[in-house]
C-alpha cells in the first residue's frame, strides 16, 4: 500500500549517537562479472537465489519510504555489479520518480557501461563512480582475474560523455600488485578530467585475507603520490564525505584519501545500506541487519516499513572497531553488502 503524501509523517534514520544517515547505499544484486582479488575468490560465491533478491518493484518502493519519509537525499546503486542487474535503467528512471530531488548515483567497475551511459543518464542519474585500480592492462588482468581495461576505458569515456560527471574513480592499492602505480594512476586521472580517490583495504573480502601488516595505509599512499605531486590539503569542510581532499599542484584538480581502518571516520558517518535480499544494515561493519523483505511480503504499510527502518538504525554502534580486539569480520562479504 503507498501512502498518499498528505499522511506521510517526515521521521529521520537517527541513531543514539545523534548520527542522521541521509545517504542510501543500496546493492541491486550481490553477482559481479570481475573477480577482484581483495573482494572475491577467482570461482565467485554463492549466489542469492533469485526468490531472495528484492524484486525491481520492491526496490523501488523501499527507496520510496527512504527518500519520502525517513530524510534520505542521496541514493547510489551498488552491488556486486549493478549493471548486471537486469532492469538497472529502468529501477533508475522510477527511483528519479518517486526521488525527484535525491542525487542518484551508481558506483561500478563500468563493463558495459558504454552501452548503457546514455540511457542511465536519460533515465536521471546524476553521476557515476567506476572502480580502476590500474591503467596496465597486465596489472587489472591480475587484479581483477579478467582482461576486461579497455572496456572500462570506454565505460569512463561514455559516461563523461553522457554527462554522468563529476566521475570519480576508487582506486584500492595492493602491496607488491600495484602499490607503484598510484602516482600514474593519479596523472591519468587528471589528464581526463576524473577525480580520483584512494581507498584503505578493508577487511570484507570473501576469503578473509585481510591483514592490517599488509595493506598498503593512507600514509603511504600520500608520500607516494608525493613524489609526483605537491599535495595541499584541501579547505572545503569535509562533512560527512569520506575522502579527505587534496589539492594537485596548487589545484583546482583534487585527489581524494579514503583512510577507513586508519583514520576512521565513524563519527561523522551518515550512510544507511540496503542489501540485495531486502537487509538493513547501518555500518558496512555490522554483525546484525534488520529484515525488511519479509514484512513487505507480507503486506506491511509503508509507515510500518517506515517504522521498522528507524528502529533498525537507533543501535548503530559507534564505530567499526576494526581495531578492538574481539574485532570479527561480518559474515557478508561486501560484494553481498554493497559497497
Ligand atoms: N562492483 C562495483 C565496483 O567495483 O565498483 C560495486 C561494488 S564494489 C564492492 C564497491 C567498491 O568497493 C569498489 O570500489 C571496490 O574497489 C571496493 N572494495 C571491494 N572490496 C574492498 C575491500 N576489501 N576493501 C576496500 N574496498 C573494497
Ligand atoms: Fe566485482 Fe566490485 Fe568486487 Fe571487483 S570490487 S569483484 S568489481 S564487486
Amino acid at each position: 500500500m503507498t501512502a498518499s503524501p498528505t499522511d506521510q509523517t517526515q521521521q529521520r534514520l537517527v541513531d543514539r549517537f545523534g548520527r542522521v544517515a541521509t545517504d542510501l547505499r543500496v546493492s541491486l544484486t550481490d553477482r559481479c562479472n570481475l573477480r577482484c582479488t581483495y573482494c572475491m575468490p577467482p570461482e565467485g560465491l554463492d549466489w542469492l537465489p533469485g526468490d531472495e533478491v528484492l524484486t525491481d518493484d520492491e526496490v523501488v518502493r523501499l527507496i520510496g519510504v527512504a527518500t519520502g519519509r525517513l530524510g534520505v537525499q542521496e541514493v547510489r546503486f551498488t552491488g556486486g555489479e549493478p549493471l548486471v542487474r537486469r532492469g538497472l535503467v529502468s529501477i533508475v528512471a522510477r527511483t528519479r520518480e518517486v526521488a525527484p530531488d535525491a542525487e542518484l548515483s551508481i558506483t561500478t567497475n563500468a563493463l558495459g557501461l558504454a552501452k548503457m551511459a546514455g540511457s542511465l543518464a536519460e533515465a536521471g542519474l546524476d553521476r557515476v563512480n567506476v572502480s580502476l585500480d590500474s591503467i596496465r592492462p597486465d596489472t587489472f588482468a591480475e587484479i581483477t582475474r579478467r582482461d576486461r581495461l579497455a572496456d572500462v576505458v570506454a565505460g569512463l569515456e561514455a559516461a563523461a560523455d553522457a554527462g554522468l560527471g563529476p566521475i570519480k574513480i576508487n582506486a584500492v592499492l595492493l602491496r607488491g600488485v600495484n602499490d607503484d602505480q598510484a602516482a600514474e594512476l593519479l596523472g591519468w586521472s587528471l589528464e581526463r578530467g576524473y577525480e580520483l580517490r584512494f581507498i584503505e583495504q578493508m577487511p570484507l573480502d570473501a576469503q578473509h585475507g585481510w591483514s592490517r601488516d599488509t595493506m598498503v595505509t593512507a600514509d603511504e599512499t600520500l608520500a607516494a603520490l608525493s613524489t609526483a605531486f605537491e599535495l595541499t590539503p584541501a579547505e572545503e569542510p569535509r562533512g560527512s564525505a569520506p575522502a579527505e581532499l587534496f589539492y594537485v599542484d596548487g589545484g583546482p584538480a583534487k585527489v581524494g584519501i579514503i583512510a577507513s581502518v586508519t583514520r576512521p571516520f565513524c563519527g561523522d558517518c551518515d550512510r544507511v545500506r540496503l542489501t540485495a535480499d531486502g537487509q538493513v544494515r547501518d555500518c558496512l561493519f555490522a554483525r546484525s541487519e534488520s529484515d525488511l523483505r519479509t514484512p513487505l511480503r507480507a503486506g506491511a504499510s509503508d509507515g510500518d516499513l517506515a517504522a521498522r527502518w528507524v528502529t533498525a538504525m537507533a543501535g548503530k554502534r559507534a564505530g567499526h572497531g576494526i581495531d578492538d580486539l574481539g574485532f570479527l569480520q561480518p559474515d557478508r562479504p561486501m560484494s553481498a553488502i554493497g559497497g
